[in-house]
């Protein structure tokens, strides 16, 4: 099929039928190990001359199905699954960064990428410099000339505000620095950053992508379209020999897929946060229904959002989806088929208020997730974004009586009415 259609490739991507058995949907190979053929063709697999599976912490073939359907769905060269969204993060940074080196990230983001990024990382000697996403100007400031990356998010955690990724993308290409994306909240169905000049695509397919609340996962994706060798000292590990694969020098011999095979072969095989073969199962169920989800997620956000912003008790409401937010313009840029369904929002009261209102709700959860199929509830400045100091919470846009919703896919007047009976007990 020449160009296939999104729909299409939610399904099919990565996906034949099973080569021994003609199983439709992707088996859980529940392996550890894979038996080689001989003495020699296993040497060659250690060596990376050939592929071929080895063991699971290194690469497993139902593993190996998502990841590519997410590089077809990003439009990247290859992907790498991984346990959790966090440790896909961890993976791109350890395959880039050396100790001493910075990074321009933006303060529109999720809460636990903060702490990730101002102490995990600080440990490996990786050193944050904060910019604001929504103007490119700022980021360019925060770029030293010990500057590896620039990561944003496409549609930011908790806040709902987009970044400015071409703006951003034009910075790092003229600094030579590769741009990362976080994609989670828009998922691809909603905005493709490749095709906006990023070169590192990253998701927790924890949230959208398997869309039901019920397996951790993260990817990353290879966008395929930075020139490693034209900034070689910078990003030693993809263009100097590697000691620990006889002096491969994986920019080189992998090209424009080698960001992603040297994620796997050294950032997995040494930190070893393999994804299970049963949860990238659920996810690449979830992922089959993506488009159809995400469309009534944000069909349904939308007119939350409308609602709310209509009721008395509300003080404001935060979503690019209204005319009039900071953010609204570049959601019909980067984000044409819906601004998402998380979003936040004020009721008249404050922290007291808020709590209440999250107290009174019946059908919404109160859980620390978002994208699930279910609407979900939280106070993100006494929970998500409990660790983060006063300052740091305003910039990532949560003020006290802050409330985060992402809207579920149930029916739209079950929806309101529930925020409805809650706030008439506030
Ligand atoms: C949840 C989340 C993460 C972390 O992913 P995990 O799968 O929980 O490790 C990163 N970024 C964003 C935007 C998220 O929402």
């Amino acid at each position: 099929m020449t160009n296939p259609g999104f729909e299409t490739l939610c399904i099919h991507a990565g996906a034949a039928p099973d080569q021994s058995t003609g199983a439709r949907a992707t088996p859980i190979y529940q392996t550890t190990s894979y038996v080689f053929d001989d003495a020699e063709h296993a040497a060659t697999l250690f060596n990376l001359q050939a592929f071929g599976n080895i063991y699971s912490r290194l690469g497993n073939p139902t593993c190996n199905v998502l990841e590519e359907k997410i590089a077809a769905l990003e439009g990247g060269t290859a992907a790498l699954s991984v346990a959790s969204g966090h440790a896909a993060q961890l993976l791109i940074f350890h395959t880039l960064m050396q100790p001493g080196d910075e990074f321009v990230a933006a303060t529109q983001l999720y809460g636990g990428s903060i702490n990730q990024f101002s102490h995990g990382f600080k440990k490996f000697g990786w050193n944050v410099r904060w910019a604001d996403s929504t103007d490119a100007e700022s980021v360019k400031a925060q770029i030293t000339d010990k500057t590896k990356l620039v990561w944003i998010e496409s549609l930011a955690n908790p806040g709902g505000v987009v970044s400015d990724i071409a703006g951003i993308a034009k910075v790092c290409r003229d600094a030579g620095v590769v741009l990362a994306v976080d994609n989670t909240m828009a998922s691809p169905y909603l905005c493709r950053p490749i095709e906006h000049g990023a070169n590192i695509v990253m998701h927790s397919a924890t949230k959208f992508l398997g869309g039901h609340g019920n397996s951790i996962a993260g990817l990353l994706v290879d966008g395929g379209n930075f020139d490693w060798f034209a900034h070689a000292d910078k990003y030693p590990t993809l263009t100097k020999p590697s000691d620990s694969y006889h002096g491969l020098t994986f920019a080189e011999t992998f090209g424009n897929f080698g960001f992603a095979i040297a994620a796997r072969a050294l950032g997995l095989r040494d930190l070893g946060p393999a994804l299970s073969p049963f949860n990238a199962f659920l996810v690449l169920t979830g992922m089959e229904t993506l488009p159809l989800r995400m469309a009534r997620h944000c069909e349904n956000a939308q007119k939350v959002a409308e609602w709310l912003d209509a009721h008395p008790k509300v003080e404001w409401v935060n979503y690019a989806g209204l005319p009039g937010n900071d953010s609204h313009e570049r959601a019909k840029k980067y984000c044409p088929k819906g601004a998402g369904a998380v979003f936040t929002f004020g009721v008249k009261g404050g922290y007291e208020a808020g709590k209440k209102l999250i107290d009174s709700v019946e059908m919404f959860s109160h859980v620390a997730n978002i994208g699930d199929t279910r609407s979900l509830i939280i106070h993100p400045a006494s929970t998500t974004h409990r660790q983060l100091e006063a300052s740091a919470l305003e910039k990532a846009g949560v003020k006290p009586e802050t409330v985060r919703l992402s809207i579920g896919i149930e029916t739209i007047d079950d929806i309101i009415s529930d925020l409805d009976q809650a706030l008439a007990q506030v």
